[in-house]
C-alpha cells in the first residue's frame, strides 16, 4: 500500500508549497484558530504545521497517516469533481511516503498528546507519549528523501520557499479569523493576528503585500442581483508593475479565471499606464448555485454559470470606482 501512496503522492506532492497547502487546509478543516509554520532551507529540509484544532485521538494518530483515511465527509459533487479515486483522505498518507513525517496531537478532552512517525515506507506503528498542547503538529523532514528523481526537480532553496509563502499569503487572506505565523530559517517572515475589522484586514493586507498597495487603493464594496464583492483595488498611481498582486476569490477560493482577468483589464484599461499591471485583492461572493469551484487540488480553476453576468458587474463596478481617479 505504501507504493500506491508514492504514486499518488506523485499528484498531491509536487513540492514543499503543495505540503504546506494540504497541511494547512487539514488545520482549517480542524478548526484552527492559529496556524504556525515553521519553514527550514525553502521547506526541502523541514516543514512543521502546528495548530490549535480539535486534534486526533490517540487511537486515530496511526490511521490518519494510511491511505484513503479521511475522517471527512466530502459532497457528491466535489467527489466526482475528483474523479472516481480522487485525493481526499491521502494527503498524509502521501506526504508521509515521501518524507520523515512525526504527528503529535492532543484532542482537548484527552489528558495526554501522542506521536506516531513513519520514515518513508516505513511507518512505525508505536503510538508514544508527546509533550504538545491542545492541537496538532506535523513535522515533515527531508522531503523527497527517498524518491531522488522527484528531489531533482526541485528548484533552489528561495525558489520554493516563495512558492510556499505564496500559498500562505493565499490562505491569509482567505481567512482573515485565523492567526497565521511563518518562519523560516528561524527568522520570522510574517506573524498575523486575527482581522475582524476593515482596519485590522487592511493591516494584514499591507503585511502581506507592499505596504504601499494599501495606501494607493480603493475600497470597493457592492452588491447587486446576488453579486456581492469587496476589497481593495490598487489606484493606477501605484506605478509598479506588479502582476503578482492579483488576488481573486471566489467564495472563499483563490481562483485564475479568465472571465475575471478580462472583465478587470477592460475596467483599468483607460486609467493604467501602458505596460503596468492592475493591482487587486478582491472577493466576490454569488449562491454556491452561480458557480463550480473546481476542487481539485492544484488548479485554481471556477466556472460561472451565468459568464455575461459576473463579466459586467465587475466590468461595470470597477470601471465605476475608478472612474473616481480618472484624470
Ligand atoms: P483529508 O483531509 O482529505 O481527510 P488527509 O490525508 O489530509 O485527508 O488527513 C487525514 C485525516 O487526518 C483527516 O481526515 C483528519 O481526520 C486527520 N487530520 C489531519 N491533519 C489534521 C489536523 N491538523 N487536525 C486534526 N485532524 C487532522
Ligand atoms: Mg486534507
Amino acid at each position: 500500500p505504501r507504493l500506491a501512496n508514492q504514486i499518488a503522492a506523485g499528484e498531491v506532492v509536487e513540492r514543499p508549497a503543495s505540503v504546506v497547502k494540504e497541511l494547512i487546509e487539514n488545520c482549517l478543516d480542524a478548526g484552527a484558530t492559529r496556524i504556525d509554520v515553521e519553514i527550514e532551507q525553502g521547506g526541502i529540509k523541514l516543514i512543521r504545521v502546528r495548530d490549535n484544532g480539535s486534534g486526533i485521538r490517540k487511537d486515530d494518530l496511526p490511521l490518519s497517516l494510511s491511505r484513503h483515511a479521511t475522517s471527512k465527509v466530502y459532497s457528491l459533487d466535489e467527489l466526482e469533481a475528483l474523479g472516481s479515486l480522487g485525493f481526499r483522505g491521502e494527503a498524509l498518507a502521501s506526504v508521509a511516503s515521501v518524507s520523515r513525517l512525526t504527528l503529535t496531537s492532543k484532542p482537548a478532552d484527552q489528558e495526554n498528546a501522542w506521536q506516531v512517525q513513519s520514515q518513508g515506507r516505513d511507518m512505525d506503528s508505536e503510538v508514544s507519549p508527546a509533550a504538545h498542547t491542545d492541537g496538532t503538529t506535523v513535522e515533515v523532514r527531508d522531503l523527497f528523501f527517498n524518491t531522488p528523481a522527484r528531489r531533482k526537480f526541485l528548484r533552489t532553496e528561495k525558489t520554493e520557499f516563495n512558492h510556499l509563502e505564496e500559498v500562505i499569503k493565499r490562505q491569509a487572506l482567505s481567512r482573515f479569523d485565523v492567526a497565521f505565523s511563518l518562519r523560516h530559517n528561524n527568522k520570522t517572515i510574517h506573524s498575523l493576528r486575527p482581522a475582524h475589522s476593515t482596519a485590522e484586514q487592511q493591516r494584514r493586507i499591507a503585511q502581506l503585500l507592499k505596504p504601499e498597495f494599501m495606501q494607493n487603493s480603493l475600497i470597493i464594496d457592492v452588491e447587486r442581483a446576488g453579486l456581492k464583492m469587496q476589497g481593495w483595488v490598487g489606484l493606477p498611481t501605484f506605478s509598479r508593475s506588479m502582476a503578482d498582486m492579483q488576488y481573486f476569490f471566489v467564495n472563499g477560493r483563490v481562483v485564475r479565471d479568465k472571465v475575471i482577468a478580462h472583465a478587470v483589464k477592460q475596467a483599468y484599461r483607460d486609467v493604467l499606464y501602458h505596460g503596468r499591471q492592475p493591482c487587486f485583492v478582491l472577493y466576490l461572493e454569488l449562491d454556491s448555485s452561480g458557480v463550480d469551484v473546481n476542487v481539485h487540488p492544484t488548479k485554481h480553476e471556477v466556472r460561472f454559470r451565468d459568464q455575461r453576468l459576473v463579466h459586467d458587474f465587475l466590468f461595470s463596478q470597477l470601471h465605476h470606482a475608478l472612474a473616481q481617479v480618472r484624470p
